[in-house]
């Protein structure tokens, strides 16, 4: 692709109309486009939908449709969901209510009905969780729908998909729920540079074009229609999309996916031999585990913390070798640790195990 390095290329404006900058890519991004809004099963004629600058701006432009069709809707989201949604809240200006999760990082859907319940008389715009960021949980979809509809939002209801890692996951994965435009989901956004590994950042937010007509108008300067978050946009992330879904194929990232959960298994049995408390998710590849004390090792290795606990991404470039060395290094440090009287960390109340792990220890 480094030959396109040389273009200033800049797909402004709504991908669906030609704008008056002739340096673009549309062709290659409404053919991702339409490779996602078949993934998710809405027919091409009638999706609307952009590649982003990043999952943010997908979260940003999903609950803003909500919020323009339910002007005085209030946005429901689970307290594991991520910071952008909380953002698009402020920035628009709608009031947010915080549903609490369950240990596992999923939307608590008891405590989701209880506050329904409270505001009967405006419409839910709601942010589903298609893999959380810290712990990797699924807000289980069709529960969120069905209590909607048993608390009386039939069709005074929008939900978006927030699928930022996972909503590229689920599909390859036979026993995952599914999440598909056949269920009254109003949008779903994936970040670009998260699973498929694109090497800038971007993302893919896709609608109901009905939806669409609510937000947006026409700009003569640029002679194109303006339904987008951004104004200018990335022109080479919708080529690496496409190279990389063309390279790769259905089969490919199938395989890619069954990869990543083996080896984030193998990463959490392993952290568990070795005595270090850990928690996986089934059906998604973020292994959380106790934060480590060493700074060294968090910097050295990258690692996300919040609060007590830690977590590991397993994604394809990452092999069982790494892994392993990872686990040793972790292990080693600890070790260290403990003898220089470090606390080991007890995140039994994070990541609900019954038995803490790091009493051994203490
Ligand atoms: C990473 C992530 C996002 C978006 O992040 P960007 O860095 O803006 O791509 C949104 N939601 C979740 C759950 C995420 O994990």
């Amino acid at each position: 692709m480094a030959q396109f390095q040389s273009f200033s290329i800049n797909n402004l404006g709504d991908p669906f109309i030609e704008s008056n900058y002739g340096v673009h890519s549309r062709q290659f991004e409404v053919a991702v486009l339409d490779w996602f809004a078949c993934l998710w099963e809405l027919q091409q004629d009638q999706y609307w939908g952009y590649i982003t600058n990043c999952g943010n701006e997908g979260n940003l432009h999903g609950l803003l449709v909500g919020r323009e069709l339910f002007p005085d809707g209030i946005i429901y989201a689970s307290c594991e969901s991520h910071y952008s949604v909380f953002k698009a809240g402020r920035m628009y200006r709608v009031e947010c209510v915080k549903i609490d999760a369950l240990v596992t990082g999923e939307m608590n859907c008891a405590d989701f009905r209880a506050k329904l319940l409270e505001n009967l008389g405006r419409p839910a715009i709601v942010n589903v969780n298609i893999g959380t960021t810290v712990k990797g949980a699924i807000d289980d979809l069709d529960r969120i729908i069905s209590i909607l509809v048993e608390c009386g939002f039939q069709n005074r209801f929008y939900i978006h998909c927030d699928g930022a890692l996972a909503g590229l996951m689920m599909p390859f994965i036979r026993q995952a729920p599914k999440v598909t435009f056949t269920k009254p989901i109003g949008s779903v956004s994936v970040s670009g540079h998260k699973f498929m590994g694109c090497p800038v950042p971007c993302g893919v937010v896709i609608t109901k074009l009905e939806h669409v007509k609510v937000l947006s108008t026409d700009i003569e300067y640029l002679s194109s229609r303006d339904a987008t978050i951004m104004g200018s946009r990335n022109g080479h992330a919708p080529m690496y999309l496409w190279y990389t879904l063309n390279k790769k194929g259905y089969k490919g990232i199938r395989k890619e996916v069954q990869k990543c959960l083996r080896n984030a298994h193998h990463l959490a049995n392993r952290l568990k031999e070795m005595g270090v408390s850990a928690s996986l998710n089934e059906l998604s590849s973020t292994v959380v585990f106790e934060r480590p004390q060493d700074e060294t090792f968090v910097h050295k290795w990258q690692l996300a913390c919040e609060s007590n606990i830690a977590h590991v991404v397993v994604m394809p470039n990452i092999d069982v070798e790494k892994l392993d060395d990872f686990v040793e290094e972790l292990v080693a440090r600890r070790a260290w640790h403990e003898r220089k009287v470090f606390d080991i960390l007890c995140v039994a109340k994070d990541i609900g195990q019954e038995n803490c792990l790091c009493s051994l220890h203490n």
